[in-house]
């Protein structure tokens, strides 16, 4: 088994953003998670499927194939060989993903992509239960949380950015509502392991954070 950093966090923690950084200096494969569960949410409304129709949520799960290129300007997406790097992102996606990602066969399915997709690496691996589920043995594990106003002006301004429609109320709310839904999870809900070390990223700069935390695994490597 190789070298393990598990991030969890709420949306808009700066999670995918410092990540990416710490992986880019450090030299360790990132993995975002949160990218498993957009790509079934995807399917499921390119399927037309409804969020009622749990076995046939479960069977996109099961039988979709995700793979992600790391580049140096992100992560290319591929769902079923096909690029949806910028529709994963969309509000559509946003809305559903995490009833989506609650149903516990679609956990165990992603869990199982995830851990393989580590296999054998020197990782950093963010989501929401990296530390407490998907590897609970991690290396070094850290949470990185902000008030829910500072993650959603981020999250308001990464969707400008990126030509994402959402109004900041609609951030907001719905930020708000998977914050609910992701902590009342019967698997993998979002949570600080009791020996994660915790960063409040509020008044930080992403340098800042970053630095951070590269200071925090070198403290671990040792
Ligand atoms: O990180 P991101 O915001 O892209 O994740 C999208 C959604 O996927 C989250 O709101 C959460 O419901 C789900 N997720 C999860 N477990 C993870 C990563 C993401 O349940 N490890």
């Amino acid at each position: 088994m190789g070298f393990i950093v598990g991030i969890d966090g709420p949306a808009g923690s700066g999670k995918g953003t410092v990540t990416k950084k710490v992986a880019n200096e450090l030299g360790l494969i990132n993995i975002d998670t949160g990218i498993t569960y957009r790509c079934v949410a995807l399917e499921v409304l390119n399927q037309n499927v409804s969020l009622e129709d749990t076995d046939k949520i479960i069977e996109i799960a099961r039988n979709i194939k995700i793979d992600i290129d790391n580049t140096p300007n992100g992560d290319i997406v591929y769902l079923n060989g096909k690029d949806v790097t910028k529709d994963i992102r969309s509000k559509e996606v946003t809305k559903i993903v995490s009833p989506v990602s609650s149903i516990k066969e679609v956990r165990y399915s992603m869990v199982d992509m995830q851990r393989k997709l580590a296999e054998g690496k020197d990782i950093i691996m963010e989501g929401r239960d990296i530390c407490t589920y998907v590897f609970p043995n991690a290396d070094v594990k850290i949470y990185l949380d902000a008030s829910i106003e500072e993650r959603a002006k981020r999250r308001y301004k990464e969707n400008q950015e990126k030509n994402i429609d959402m109004t900041y109320e609609e951030v907001y709310e719905n930020i708000k509502k998977r914050d609910e839904n992701d902590k009342a999870k019967e698997i993998g809900a979002l949570k600080i392991a009791s020996d994660s070390i915790v960063v409040d990223t509020t008044s930080l700069s992403i340098d800042e954070v970053v630095e951070k935390i590269i200071n925090i695994i070198k403290q671990n490597l040792k």
